[in-house]
């Protein structure tokens, strides 16, 4: 039997729709994306939706476990070289612990939620220029398989 408990929370990388449940959704209900939701922590939920009241510590292994699940059944992966992953978490963490947002640590803020919310990693990085001509996202976390 499933119990609300093992409920998790998925957020889609295109739209920012968050959904709670025991697993993400294969195509987002809101943009029509096919598997673009990665798991977050409920901070990360209650920022991104305008609630400032929970506790939030970070937890780098599970992160980047998140970060690895988004990967599945996609065509790209995480960069193989550990060292740049952990620049680009350190990033994303200290944002958090800025701005209360995982946002991209490459690319400029210009202080809008509506800038924020597109800069939240992992972004909607296949529409980047840079996805299509190098086969990665702006910063070289995701590149393609
Ligand atoms: S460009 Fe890469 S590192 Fe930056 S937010 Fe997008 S997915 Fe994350
Ligand atoms: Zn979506």
């Amino acid at each position: 039997m499933i119990c609300l408990s093992d409920n998790k929370i998925w957020r889609c990388n295109v739209c920012n729709n968050i959904h709670h449940s025991v697993s993400a959704p294969e195509i987002c209900p809101t943009c029509k994306a096919n598997n673009a939701y990665v798991e977050i922590e409920k901070q990360e939920a209650a920022n991104i939706m305008g609630f400032k009241n929970c506790e939030n510590k970070p937890d780098k292994n599970g992160i980047i476990a998140a970060w690895k699940n988004f990967t599945e059944h996609n065509d790209f992966i995480l960069n193989p070289d550990t060292a740049h992953i952990n620049i680009i978490l350190d990033g994303v963490i200290k944002n958090e612990e800025k701005f209360g947002l995982k946002l991209c640590p490459c690319r400029l803020r210009d202080g809008s939620r509506e800038r924020d919310l597109e800069l939240i990693c992992p972004c909607n990085f296949k529409i980047q220029n840079i996805w299509k001509e190098k086969d990665m996202c702006w910063c070289g976390l995701f590149v393609r398989e």
